[in-house]
């Protein structure tokens, strides 16, 4: 689950890490209330959705005076802002920060993230931070250090000084950035993320390090335990089938092709995103519909899935081990006669009762496709739709 910038710099505030002050606003005369607030001469003016890169795209701007805090806030709210983490839509600007300006004397990197291959927690930090991290990560990798913390003793004094001083942190303010690595740490391990971000963590004129962006992930496994994160939550940053999905428990991600794919288990649901690829069609979407398909729960991901104007043929593939192949036929059909089926269809089915449910197709009168391996559905279905 992802969260918004403002929301961010609260949790990393708790934990000890210093940031600008700054007013989250919904409307423009809320954002220049803000800005009198916050008192000038200097504001920043700051898009608040789930994407990063809002300050090349535009979302990110300086304002001198209350008039201009208006003038910008204008054009920023509701403005549809295309980042390279947005896609070509972009996402509607629904909320603000104004922000106090910052004194910026050096722009820093520092995240938090699990390192899969120590099985630790790893926190990076560059010289080279703001707006175009990417690049660096991608020309010049050696300028991204690595620290990978032992669980025992979290990140230390000694090695968060280390790396300030790698990053190229003035000597007279260490302690300062050292207290902003570890706010960082501890903010990342207490709230479950799975990464915290801050790029730009700067060095001001006045030598006082401060967190200027906050970009966090949590585990969604864990927000059973943080009430906290789930109530930061903002639906309308999320993809609406993707939220429609989550309400019947069914893992789906909008992708941009044009063939549907309903499956019983992510590894399944992988390889059969990967063999449409291999035969020359492209998905429209992730979904597994879990161990327990029940009718409901199939009708409910063929809404979904023909709720995309994309969508021009659906494959099922299920496997039947504790989930019966009669009982999925059953559910398939249901959904088919529920949704007024508009798209082809074509049905692979293995495992327990296969020829039952197969059967059941058959006899159904439903123009469904059946296939037996995977190299036929996935040429039957790239066929389909085209
Ligand atoms: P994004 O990473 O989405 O582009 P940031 O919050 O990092 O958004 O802002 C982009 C850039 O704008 C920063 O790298 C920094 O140079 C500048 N900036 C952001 N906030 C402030 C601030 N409060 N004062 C001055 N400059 C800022
Ligand atoms: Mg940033």
């Amino acid at each position: 689950m992802k969260i918004h910038e403002y929301q961010g710099k609260e949790l990393l505030k708790k934990f000890g890490v210093t940031v600008p002050r700054g007013i989250p606003v919904f409307t423009v005369d809320e954002a220049v209330t803000a800005a009198e607030k916050l008192g000038g001469p200097v504001w920043v003016v700051k898009a608040q959705i789930h994407a990063g890169g809002r300050g090349k795209g535009g979302g990110v701007k300086l304002a001198r005076s209350l008039d201009e805090v208006r003038k910008i806030s204008g054009e920023i709210m509701g403005m549809q802002l295309v980042t390279h983490q947005t896609g070509p839509a972009g996402q509607k600007v629904k909320r603000l920060m104004i922000e106090e300006g910052a004194d910026i004397k050096q722009e820093l990197y520092v995240s938090v993230v699990t390192d899969r291959a120590s099985q630790r927690v790893c926190v990076m930090a560059s010289s080279e931070g703001g707006m175009d991290i990417e690049e660096v990560a991608h020309a010049t990798p050696e300028k991204i250090l690595k620290v990978f913390v032992d669980p025992a003793t979290g990140l230390t004094d000694a090695d968060a000084a280390k790396l300030a001083r790698d990053i190229g942190v003035p000597e007279g303010s260490i302690d300062k950035a050292v207290v902003q690595f570890k706010g960082l740490y501890t903010t990342y391990v207490e709230t479950d993320a799975d990464l915290a971000e801050i790029n730009p963590l700067i060095v001001t004129g006045s030598g006082d390090v401060i967190a200027l962006d906050a970009k966090f992930n949590f585990d969604s496994n864990s927000l059973f335990r943080h009430p906290e994160i789930v109530a930061y939550r903002d639906l309308d940053e999320e993809d609406p089938a993707e939220v429609e999905a989550s309400k019947f428990d069914l893992a789906y991600i909008q992708l941009d092709g044009n063939i549907g794919c309903l499956v019983n288990g992510a590894g399944l649901a992988m390889a059969t995103m990967d063999t449409i690829k291999l035969f020359g069609g492209e998905p429209a979407n992730f979904l597994d519909v879990g161990g327990g398909a029940t009718a409901e729960k199939v009708t409910e991901a063929f809404k979904i899935m023909l709720k995309n104007p994309e969508l021009k043929a659906i494959l099922v593939n299920i496997f039947g081990g504790i989930m019966r192949c009669d009982v999925i036929a059953e559910g398939v059909i249901a959904a088919c006669k529920a949704v007024s089926l508009s798209v082809p269809l074509v049905v692979r089915m293995k495992g327990t009762n296969e020829e039952l449910g197969k059967k059941m197709l058959a006899d159904s009168g439903l123009p469904i496709i059946s296939a037996d391996t995977m190299a036929e559905a996935a040429t039957a279905v790239v066929a389909a739709a085209k």
